[in-house]
């Protein structure tokens, strides 16, 4: 199976070692016609307004939205997250806009610029989760659809909506392959 990793900004290599490591082929995701094929995508954190520019610039804003509402399971981490989001709190910049989310950029604030956390993943098991947060988002709102996954703080920093996953952290520095796992397990299914 082949799962498509936006490639244009940010955490691309290590989303893509990750997944090698879950046993599916990772694609680079840079051109629309890389799309084709892919099975899921991945949007990895870096920074959203960039990204998002990006993805403007070559073309893959239509395409990756038109697959995102047939049904391509997507999982976006941190900038990712907010890329997903339906509403981005005081923002107007580009999104996908596929998840019914309402995110705040940028919002454990300065002084906590980065930091790690143990969370509770239930659906992933009991073992807790080491969690990397960098400038992180969290969600502030959710729509009935969404499943709340974590929260750190009492943020909601995790969530699903059927095929699609959000991360506030970064799942793919810790070498943990459970959330990637879940996320190629449950939304892939649901897809
Ligand atoms: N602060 C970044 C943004 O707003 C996200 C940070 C990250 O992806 N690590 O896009």
């Amino acid at each position: 199976m082949k799962v498509g990793v936006l490639a244009l900004q940010g955490a691309f290599r290590e989303h893509e070692k990750l997944l090698a490591a879950c046993g599916v082929e990772p694609v680079q995701i840079r051109k629309p016609q890389h799309l084709d094929q892919i099975s899921a995508l991945v949007i990895p954190g870096g920074e959203s307004t960039t990204i998002g520019k990006l993805m403007n610039e070559f073309k893959l804003f239509e395409p990756v939205v038109k697959l995102g509402r047939e049904g391509l399971p997507v999982f976006g981490t941190c900038a990712g997250l907010i890329l997903l989001a339906r509403d981005i709190a005081g923002s107007e910049q580009p999104r996908i806009g596929l998840m019914d989310i309402c995110v705040e950029r940028n919002a454990f604030g300065r002084q906590v610029d980065s930091f790690e956390a143990s969370l509770d993943i239930p659906v992933i098991g009991r073992q807790p989760f080491r969690a990397v947060f960098i400038r992180a988002p969290y969600i502030l709102e959710t729509s009935s659809g969404v499943e709340v996954l974590a929260r750190f703080q009492e943020k909601i920093v995790f969530a699903r909506q059927g095929r699609l996953l959000a991360a506030a952290f970064h799942p793919e520095l810790t070498g943990d392959l459970r959330v990637h796992q879940y996320f190629l397990e449950k939304c892939i299914q649901a897809s």
